[in-house]
């Protein structure tokens, strides 16, 4: 008989690929639970709105690997004392959880928390909430394996894996909203065909298609392929609207209205918010 295990400890895609390569692991699947709404989309989830969180489901054989194993790595993979946040991942929807299909289970992860906390590893108090497993709803087909389908993905669960020197431009620029000097940036007159993507989480933004010269010094689009935060930035006595990517909340420039035909938009980003790849 196999047994499901439902674990929440940030972004989903990470915390999926490491539980694929247990021996014991049957099967993995990634989706949202824990919340008030019916099949939520990613984009209800990430909104913040629905209070499901990104959760994996587990199915192992517990003959090969039990649950309090399954548990050790849950707890080995991210920081369980930071409140709806993983690295910078933000939101109710990034909380460390666990949800228990058995009672068993439940007794289990209370005491394995409890046995974490007395441990010392952690002076700061353990925030995972343990709960009974409501319904579980799998995510769209993208979301599945994300890790081994694309293999430079990478999202913010594991902050040690993304070291980002605090003094660097790339910090800066996407975690403290800096600008980088115009006409210095690597793709400020780039040409080449193909896709540009988020330098902190690998998330597609911009394409080659819509990439145009505004002789503004920084890399300009006139649209968007993927999701873009945007909001009012009042910063230096100026409203601008600000834009980050919609994943992990990197800041990537701002949104102006003096764009080039079909849109009229200029997606003024800087260079070292973005990764390219053809
Ligand atoms: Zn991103």
């Amino acid at each position: 008989m196999f047994e499901i295990a439902i674990l929440a400890a940030g972004c989903f895609w990470a915390v999926e690929y490491n539980f694929q390569s247990v021996n014991g692991v049957i099967d993995t699947e990634v989706g949202y639970t824990g919340g008030s709404t019916i099949n939520p989309t990613y984009e209800e989830v990430c909104s913040g709105t629905t209070g499901h969180a990104e959760a994996v489901k587990v199915t192992f054989n517990p003959q090969k690997v039990s649950y309090e194993q399954l548990l050790e790595i849950f707890w080995n993979i991210h920081d369980p004392t930071t409140l709806n946040r993983q690295g910078f991942d933000y939101g109710y929807q990034y909380r460390s959880a666990i949800f228990c299909t058995t009672k068993e289970q439940y007794n289990k992860a209370v005491a394995s928390r409890e046995m974490l906390q007395t441990s010392g590893k952690y002076k700061r108090k353990i925030v995972t909430v343990i709960e009974m497993a409501k319904p579980f709803y799998r995510a769209e087909e993208y979301h599945q394996n994300y890790y081994k389908k694309n293999k430079k993905g990478s999202c913010m669960i594991q902050p040690t894996k993304l070291k980002l020197d605090s003094n660097s431009l790339i910090y800066r620029v996407t975690q403290l909203k800096e600008t980088e000097p115009p006409f210095t940036g690597k793709f400020c007159n780039h040409k080449e065909k193909g896709t540009y993507h988020c330098a902190i989480c690998g998330a597609p933004l911009f394409s080659s298609e819509s990439k145009y010269d505004s002789k503004s010094g920084w890399p300009s689009f006139f649209e968007a392929i993927g999701e873009i935060g945007k909001r009012i930035d009042t910063s230096h006595n100026m409203v601008r609207t600000e834009i980050y990517c919609k994943k992990c909340g990197a800041h990537l420039g701002h949104l102006f209205n003096d764009g080039p035909e079909p849109t009229g938009l200029r997606y003024c980003v800087n260079s070292v918010s973005l990764d390219f790849k053809d």
